[in-house]
């Protein structure tokens, strides 16, 4: 008994070592061992699964529509997982949570078991980790930092420390953004592996065995922390020619029975050695990746790994006649360590690599515009996710709460974000998925929001707070509360933390109208007519509304506020017709601009900024470019398509041969309205609000018309007399700037064969223009994702609609023809904010303004007959969630209820916040300083209990955090923030890794936040009354 037991004790002793072991043996220690001296081939084993692109997501998932493509991302993982089991030195590296967690809700216990066994000893590896791989032209930093942290959240939550992956993959995205690279350092990926990069570039680096470098992701700002080592494949992700033995390749198996025919394995031997010799070439290291996979491959995986494991023996065999290449299986980042090992003094870079190009007509530079709506309703959609997370998080302090819904939409926007989705360059029907998705994630959060109001805003609990209803469609003037009913309420909830003052404009039958603030005080409001092109807007169809009511509200720093309008009520605040004199100049102004039309022509003429006097001649016109018409005969032969811009002659067209440009102008208490007409099918309508430091245009388009057989491709174009020298500067994903010059990369010595979209680059919110001599910027800002350019110097166009007729074939096999709710042909609408002043003054609005356009006030509305007087009595008619105004330059941005504690005992409620500085260095005298925030005073009525400070993923303490060291030689000048390729003295640096949390902290959880940082915390808050 006693000996029984004792035996018992012994064990569960082991039982206990032996866990301890196996937890260990993920990362880099479970790599397949290499042989030194040796070329050795790291065999990766992979699939690459697009979420979505020629089916939808659920089809790939399930391998519906086979006839469309076959690809069945659930029996890939079925068919992995025991060929793993089967042999301890194979391995498998998995991508995209978005399928892996389809696939794992649906497992077994024993099957999950299995699983989690195989990723702790780093046979089953996840890399990058994202919910899906994302688009890096066309996302904004936003949603790319949210779509990786619901990935991680999935990984560390069921597979620990052995989950968390350490490589990035961008393998297949068209073209890379720096701001991704140093998203990535910060998410604490050791190294990011990608395939597609410009023709030139590739062939110069592969000459100069430059394929890997130290990707500066953030030269002037973050310094080495967004450093990141960037490895550029050699054959895109496939493998080399004549291997690639998945069931959809039709290539030779290995054949190695010398009594059969078709005897292969010398022939198969000979071609892989000097296919290993080629690739090697342009590597500085014994090391070669080799990326045995493509998209959705593995189906089969014993065809796979049978043939590999042939490969495998026959080329090791030869080490004992003296043969130097050796095949292992591998991993990214088994390669990674390696390659880190070799302990080499790296190339560096300082710019991205946009635009993409396959060839010499073939500028990826297309995309950056495709499906415009779409890019849209990405863009809104994680401006509402935002707010929802907000109100759920500060409504979870006074009751349960209900994060399902907000589930819905991470998920549907973590898809989005895919390198098909948000990029436009899926089927049509793919693309009308990814917008039901969207669709069905915001209205779970409509709820959410409902639910948090509820437990916000009223007071006397025995009424009922009224009934929401949200107006998704207010940009084209529908909303059927605000045009059914002659008094309603509008709650304007803010998401930044700074006050904001709001233009709203809402639908309307009324003539008139009193609009009331929370405090009950009547404000100014004007009615202005809707415009005739946006009353035939098909998708408006069943409107009523001839007007628009305007005002403004002014809503302090996370708070909701209400708002009381009561139609045909009061004197008419009618928007009247300007007056001027036929052909002579017409200036309208606020306190801030003052802009000149010309009164034959009605284009804008001159536009002053009255506070620091900066001028400009600026004149404003919509054309379009004739989109070349491809067939795949010969490359020359290449068209415009989804991917792809190819304009068919440099010069885009004017719309006034066809059209007289018709003008008016129309004036109101509020807001001065200039609208344009330049062809039956594009117009806009530019308006100058009381005291805005910009002027707003919004351009309508659509549908183009294609009956002629022509795609056609839509500018909107200023053209000053600004001296810009072939320079002009544009945005990567929301955040830093990038400098630009035409018909130039730095590099290497480009040649440009494509005069307008080899100069395309993605603007995801600004691009601006400088007359350095004059001191003066011209800035304009979006409200989406678009391709811009400056094609002559003092001009800067922005691509805003595109419709084409054929294919660009490259895998769509459809031509980008969007044809609208009544098939004629898709309107879209969007605005873009023009601004002028000084350089020196710019980015203190453009970072101000930029930030208020993708984080605008979440509206909803009730129909409540209630007044001020009797609403204040049952509800609050403001909510405020700050205590103190956190600095000008700084930005929450995120806050949302977090699942994770500090321990098992810890009942305290958890949240994730982060906090950003929005400026760079030297963009403002004062706004470019260090920014100081208090955590423990950052929320009005919550005392913080706890803070710790996580990478950018939330996925791990940043204390814990150690990235790989690697030396590298930067021909970045701080001095001229450029690179500067001849200069001699050449830095050698060493990445380092973050400061940490503990050693920065002052009291009262004060922390410093760098230009351009963002700091990541998870933090607990009790409720102090
Ligand atoms: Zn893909």
């Amino acid at each position: 008994m006693l000996q029984g037991r004792r035996i018992y004790l012994t064990n569960a002793v082991l039982l206990y070592l032996l866990n301890v072991c196996l937890a260990s043996q993920c990362g880099y220690q479970s790599c397949n061992p290499v042989k030194e001296g040796m070329i050795n081939v790291h065999l990766v084993p992979h699939t690459h699964d697009d979420v979505g692109w020629l089916k939808t997501v659920d089809q790939y998932f399930y391998g519906d529509k086979n006839d469309i493509q076959e690809a069945g991302v659930q029996y890939i993982l079925d068919s992995v997982i025991p060929e793993l089991e089967k042999d301890p030195n194979k391995r498998f590296i998995y991508v995209e949570i978005g399928f892996f967690s389809r696939w794992w809700k649906e497992q077994s216990d024993t099957v999950k078991q299995r699983v989690r066994k195989l990723v702790d000893e780093g046979r089953l590896e996840f890399i990058l980790g994202g919910w899906s791989m994302d688009d890096e032209a066309s996302t904004h930093y936003n949603a790319i930092i949210d779509e990786h942290t619901l990935g991680f959240e999935f990984l560390r939550d069921n597979f620990g420390e052995c989950g968390r992956p350490r490589v990035a993959w961008q393998i297949d995205p068209f073209g890379h953004s720096r701001e991704h690279a140093s998203l990535f350092a910060r998410m604490g990926f050791d190294g990011l592996f990608f395939g597609r990069l410009d023709y030139q570039d590739k062939e110069e680096r592969m000459k100069t065995k430059t394929m890997e470098m130290i990707w500066q992701g953030s030269p002037k700002n973050l310094g080495s922390q967004s450093d990141l080592f960037t490895g550029v494949l050699y054959n895109g992700y496939g493998p080399p020619g004549g291997f690639c033995f998945d069931v959809k390749c039709h290539e030779d198996p290995i054949m190695d029975d010398p009594n059969l025919h078709d005897f292969n394995v010398q022939q198969k031997v000979s071609s892989f050695i000097n296919a290993t010799l080629t690739w090697a070439e342009s590597y500085a290291t014994e090391h070669v990746l080799m990326t045995m996979g493509g998209d959705f491959n593995y189906e089969n995986a014993n065809m796979w790994y049978k043939n590999l494991d042939k490969l495998m023996y026959y080329i090791n065999r030869e080490h004992a006649q003296g043969g130097n290449i050796n095949l292992l299986y591998s991993t990214p980042s088994c390669y990674l360590n390696q390659v880190n090992k070799a302990n080499l003094t790296w190339p560096s870079k300082q710019d991205d690599f946009f635009p993409y190009a396959s060839s010499p007509h073939t500028f990826w530079s297309g995309y950056f515009t495709s499906r415009p709506a779409l890019k849209h309703y990405v863009r809104q959609s994680n401006n509402f996710l935002q707010a929802c997370k907000h109100l759920n998080a500060f409504a979870s302090l006074f009751g349960p709460t209900n994060s399902n819904g907000i589930r819905v939409l991470k998920e549907a926007m973590g898809v989005a974000q895919h390198h098909d989705a948000v990029s436009g360059t899926e089927k049509q029907a793919v693309a009308d998925d990814y917008a039901l998705r969207l669709y069905k994630g915001v209205n779970a959060c409509q709820s959410v929001l409902e639910n948090a109001y509820k437990t916000l805003l009223q007071t006397d609990k025995n009424v009922n707070f009224p009934e929401q209803s949200f107006c998704d469609l207010l940009n084209i003037s529908r909303c059927n509360v605000t045009e059914g009913n002659e008094q309603f309420t509008v709650n304007v909830y803010n998401p930044l933390a700074r006050e904001v003052s709001h233009w709203i404009q809402l639908p309307t039958n009324a003539k008139s109208c009193v609009v009331t603030d929370p405090f009950g005080k009547q404000i100014v409001s004007q009615i202005v007519p809707i415009t005739n092109e946006t009353k035939r807007i098909p998708e408006r169809n069943g409107s009523v509304a001839e007007n628009s009511i305007i005002f403004m509200a002014t809503v302090p720093p996370l708070s909701s506020s209400i708002y009381f309008v009561e139609t045909n009520k009061g004197h008419d605040q009618d928007t009247k017709p300007l007056s001027f004199k036929p052909n002579e100049d017409i200036t309208i102004n606020n306190t801030v601009l003052s802009a000149t039309f010309d009164g034959t022509t009605g284009s804008l003429k001159v536009l002053k900024n009255l506070q620091s006097g900066a001028t400009a001649q600026v004149d404003h016109r919509m054309q379009y470019y004739i989109s070349h018409y491809g067939n795949t005969t010969r490359p020359k032969f290449q068209g415009s398509g989804a991917y792809v811009f190819r304009p068919n002659q440099s010069e885009p067209m004017d719309f006034q041969h066809l059209f007289q440009i018709q003008t008016k102008f129309l004036q109101g208490q509020l807001v001065q309205e200039v609208r344009q007409q330049f062809s039956p099918w594009v117009s806009t309508v530019t308006r100058l609000y009381n005291g805005a430091p910009y002027l707003e245009t919004e351009w309508t388009v659509g549908p183009i018309p294609t009956k002629d057989g022509i795609g056609k491709e839509v500018i909107s174009k200023y053209c000053s007399d600004l001296q810009t020298e072939a320079t002009f500067y544009t945005d990567a994903n929301g955040r830093e700037i990038l400098q630009r010059r035409r018909d130039y990369r730095s590099t290497w010595a480009f040649n440009n064969t494509e005069s307008v979209a080899g100069n395309y680059f993605p603007v995801n919110s600004r691009i601006y223009l400088q007359d350095v001599k004059k001191g003066v910027q011209l800035t304009v800002l979006t409200d989406r994702s678009q391709g811009g350019s400056s094609i002559q110097d003092g001009c800067l166009e922005l691509m805003v609609h595109r419709r084409l007729t054929t294919d660009d074939f490259f895998g769509a096999g459809e031509a980008l023809n969007e044809k609208g709710s009544d098939n004629q042909g898709l309107v879209v609408r969007g605005k873009h904010y023009l601004l002028l002043d000084t350089i020196e003054r710019s980015a203190q609005v453009h970072r101000d303004l930029a930030l208020k356009l993708y984080m605008k006030p979440v509206l909803s509305f009730t129909n409540s007959q209630m007044k001020h007087s009797d609403w204040s009595k049952y509800f609050r008619t403001q909510w405020s969630a700050l205590a103190s105004v956190v600095p000008q330059n700084v930005h929450i941005l995120t806050f949302e209820v977090s699942d994770q504690q500090d321990s098992k005992n810890d009942t305290h409620k958890h949240f994730l916040l982060r906090l950003e500085h929005i400026y760079e260095k030297e963009e403002s005298k004062v706004l470019s300083n260090p920014a100081k925030v208090s955590l423990m005073n950052i929320f009005k009525g919550y005392e913080v209990v706890s803070a710790k400070e996580l990478t950018l993923g939330a996925n791990l303490d940043l204390n814990e955090l150690h990235r790989l060291p690697w030396q590298y030689k930067s021909t970045y000048d701080e001095d001229s923030d450029k690179s500067n390729l001849n200069s001699d003295a050449k830095i050698m640096r060493k990445s380092q890794s973050f400061p940490n949390f503990n050693e920065y902290l002052l009291d009262n959880l004060t922390i410093i936040l760098n230009p351009m940082e963002i700091k990541t915390f998870q933090i607990a808050l009790t409720n102090s009354g």
